[in-house]
């Protein structure tokens, strides 16, 4: 289902830059000298001052992604991350400094950054992905994935389709940091983070992002490695340059599936690199049906005037979102009106902090029959300017 005419601003401004670049400062030889060799693509910066681009995890990798991008030119980059630094961010990541200690980190990055790369307009959000309305997203040209988390990297797939961008997501590798691993996702024409899972893992993954049941409450921890700024500043610096690499290879291409890569690299031992494409997997559930994306009328707007303004049944949310839990300390009953996977892993009893939480009544879709249909949207704890899935059926089935 093609959206872009339902995007203004966003896919829309994608194709007018597309047309305006797409000639000869980048792939394509302007002189008449031999063009370079096949796979060769120049990273011209007069074309990377001209990108916005989407940093998502200001840990270690994302340190050294963004270093790369100020060294480069690019023109904007919003970078989100949801976490304060912490003093043991300080011997792995380039940009935070003691003082840093206790502040949000996608803020405390971008102030180092302003300094040391000020041709580039640099911005901040302290959120997870799943939470950065997807409207932020609609002057987007690449997101860079930069977590450690596999959740992380489903929501961001999910936000490369639903707003057909490319992702190139990286990762350093378990169990010991000597190993990273850069992929490249085209958007509607390639695989996702998703396809590329085992049935298994994905139905786990999918399971701990969609439960609208009580689930394991997965805490996770970064290892400390001495090895991560290495493999940080390798694996960060690839995933920049093969990452814009393949995008302006995929601006310039006009074929109906783009192939997903993986780059891999070991730097143990046996040092090793490979590197190998993936298909869409028939079995992906994001690639189902890629939805039809609404903005509210208005910014109080509820589910019910966003369906009366469409026409349609059934407002579908991205992720759950919990708007009854329990303190199973001490019975307090409230309405955290949060995702469920961000209550899962920050959520505390507003009486006692306690993290023993039972959700009680999870929210995956909205109808004219929701006991929540007149509450604004922004209330239940949806991002400003987010856009919305509405389908025409009833509510019932579910991705
Ligand atoms: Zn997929
Ligand atoms: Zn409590």
């Amino acid at each position: 289902m093609d959206t872009t005419s339902r995007l203004p601003g966003s896919l829309a401004t994608k194709t007018r830059f597309s047309g305006r670049q797409a000639g000869p400062s980048l792939s394509a030889p302007t002189s008449p000298e031999a063009p370079p060799p096949a796979g060769e693509t120049h990273l011209d910066r007069a074309a990377l001052s001209q990108l916005n681009l989407v940093v998502v995890g200001a840990g270690a990798l994302g340190n050294e992604v963004v270093k790369t991008l100020g060294l480069l030119g690019a023109g904007s980059v919003l970078i989100v991350d949801p976490d304060i630094v912490e003093k043991s961010n300080l011997s792995r990541s380039a940009f935070f400094r003691a003082r840093d200690c206790g502040r949000p980190k996608a803020l405390a990055l971008i102030e180092a950054l302003a300094q040391a790369f000020p041709e580039t307009r640099w911005q901040s959000r302290q959120c997870e992905i799943a939470d950065l309305g997807l409207g932020e997203l609609a002057h987007c040209h690449l997101l860079m994935s930069c977590v450690d988390s596999d959740i992380a990297r489903v929501e961001i797939a999910w936000a490369g389709l639903a707003m057909n961008l490319p992702v190139v997501d990286a990762g350093l590798g378990a169990p010991n940091h000597w190993h990273g691993r850069i992929s490249f996702f085209a958007g509607h024409r390639s695989a996702c983070f998703c396809c590329k899972l085992s049935p298994r893992r994905r139905q786990q993954i999918l399971f701990m992002a969609h439960a609208t049941a009580q689930s394991c409450w997965g805490a996770h921890q970064a290892q400390l490695l001495a090895s991560t700024p290495t493999m940080a500043a390798i694996t960060g610096s690839l995933q920049v340059e093969l990452g814009l690499r393949s995008f302006f290879e995929l601006r310039q291409s006009s074929g109906k599936e783009f192939l997903s890569w993986t780059f891999e690299a070991s730097f143990g031992p046996d040092p090793e690199t490979r590197r190998f494409s993936t298909p869409r997997s028939p079995h992906c559930p994001l690639h189902v049906s890629i939805p039809e994306l609404r903005p509210l009328p208005h910014a109080q707007a509820s589910a019910r005037e966003l369906l009366d303004s469409t026409g349609l049944a059934t407002v579908e949310l991205d992720w759950p979102i919990c708007v009854y839990a329990g303190c199973l300390d001490c019975g307090t009953v409230w309405q955290p009106r949060r995702r469920v996977a961000w209550l899962r892993r920050y959520g505390a009893c507003p009486q006692c902090r306690g993290r023993h939480i039972l959700e009680k009544e999870n929210l995956n879709c909205l109808d004219r029959d929701s006991s929540w249909a007149d509450t604004p949207l922004i209330d239940l704890g949806l991002p400003d300017r987010h856009l919305y899935t509405v389908r025409p059926s009833q509510a019932g089935e579910r991705k």
